[in-house]
């Protein structure tokens, strides 16, 4: 069987692959902790329930506009609007199979081959092998310091006579820091002075710890939607905890829009009009289920901090939102497939190599779960790593023995 180049130059999804890998060990009766989790464990908000249902049961289930039905973009116009303190026009916004499709549809349409994109490392992993799929070149910017804040002065020395975008994410997956809003400003004001769009993958942005405020990137350019090189990515995965519906959407000038349209419309038509049903309920619905999440996120978070902190020899940098935080394991071993693959198999604890991001000796490890996850997950790390820890430990209700340090 022959294959094409560029897809077998495509990267396997680690953090599907460990679902996967943590799914088929669940089955087989372990009880493994997952702290590889891109998703909370709350049910899909009762609005996006009943608005799902009620279209199903009408059984009229057809394909929809390419860009999305007009009452979900209404609704995503009234989002933009309360929460990016921007009016846009429906014409301005394309709904897509999540935000994933969505950061796709958008590199897709504006990358010529060899166009350089910048992504700042830590970076979710799905951009460097998106812009490989457009036959673009990924360029990764690490801050120097080898903390998780990019500076502009890494920035500018990448960039170059081909470079197109800049993708933001911020919170940030995997690092969990929100990126400080000078960062933000200069970065938009540079990005529209030199014709680069600022990809702007908001998809975490409601999910802020301690009185923090997420800044809308609009707020730092005079131009409005049509001529901006600001481009919004956001969705209801994150936010609702509604990840398995599958609906993001992007936001831009219409002339991309269509373009957009154009693509999508050859490759998937449209999405589900039942899942478009469901993130519109979601979106008009009570809005508590977002606040209650992230209570619990920064609850979890705390005590992540407050275990790891625990843990001699693991750094950490609190995280400001998101799922996630990604601690330094440096002391242990450089190597963090390894890492990942010894804690999986010895210890029964999914925790995702920081490689996969851009920062090797890292592990991401997830506080989605509940706090017995968190609790019982880094106790087993420590026990599989920490030679001071002691070497016997209860899983379930079989003993282990570390036999390896
Ligand atoms: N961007 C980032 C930074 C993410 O972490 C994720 C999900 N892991 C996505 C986009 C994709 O979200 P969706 O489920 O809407 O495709």
């Amino acid at each position: 069987m022959t294959v094409s180049q560029l897809a077998k130059s495509i990267a396997e999804s680690p953090t599907l692959k460990l679902n996967e890998e943590a799914r088929l060990l669940r089955e087989k009766g372990e009880a493994v902790v997952h702290l590889g989790a891109g998703e909370p464990k709350n049910k899909a908000p009762i609005a996006a329930i009943l608005s799902s249902a009620a279209k199903l049961n009408t059984g009229d289930i057809k394909y929809t506009p390419t860009d999305g039905i007009p009452s979900l973009k209404k609704a995503i116009v009234k989002y933009t609007e309360e929460n990016y303190d921007r009016i846009v026009a429906p014409e301005n916004i394309i709904i897509s199979g999540g935000a994933k499709q969505s950061v796709f549809n958008v590199l897709y349409s504006i990358i010529n081959p060899q166009d350089e994109v910048i992504i700042l490392a830590p970076y979710w992993v799905s951009y460097p092998e998106m812009v490989k799929m457009v036959y673009g070149v990924p360029v990764i910017v690490r801050p120097e310091d080898g903390s998780f804040y990019p500076r502009m002065e890494d920035i500018l020395k990448a960039v170059s006579s081909y470079t197109k975008a800049i993708i933001v994410n911020s919170p940030n997956n995997p690092s969990g820091v929100m990126y400080p809003e000078q960062f933000i400003a200069d970065i938009v004001e540079y990005c529209e002075k030199k014709g680069i769009y600022v990809i702007m993958d908001d998809i975490y942005h409601k999910l802020v710890f301690d009185g923090k405020i997420w800044p809308s990137p609009y707020k730092f350019t005079k131009k409005d939607v049509e001529s901006t090189h600001v481009i919004v990515i956001n969705g209801v995965s994150k936010l609702y905890g509604m990840t398995g519906f599958r609906i993001g959407w992007a936001i831009s000038n219409r002339n991309l829009v269509t373009i957009m349209s154009n693509v999508q419309g050859q490759i998937t038509s449209c999405t589900s009009v039942i899942l478009q049903a469901a993130a519109e309920g979601a979106l008009t619905g009570l809005q508590s289920a977002i606040e209650s999440l992230r209570l619990t996120l920064e609850n979890n978070r705390n005590v992540m901090m407050q275990e790891l902190n625990s843990f001699s020899g693991v750094k950490t940098v609190k995280p400001d939102g998101t799922y996630y935080c990604l601690p330094d394991f440096r002391a242990y071993s450089n190597d963090s497939v390894k890492l990942s693959e010894l804690l999986l198999k010895k210890a029964l604890v999914v925790a995702v190599p920081g490689k996969e991001f851009g920062m090797e000796g890292h592990l991401r490890l997830s506080y989605a779960g509940s706090i017995k996850d968190i609790t019982e997950g880094v106790a087993r790390i420590k026990w599989a790593l920490d030679p001071s820890s002691p070497n016997e430990i209860y899983i379930g209700d079989r003993k282990l023995v570390r036999d390896w340090l």
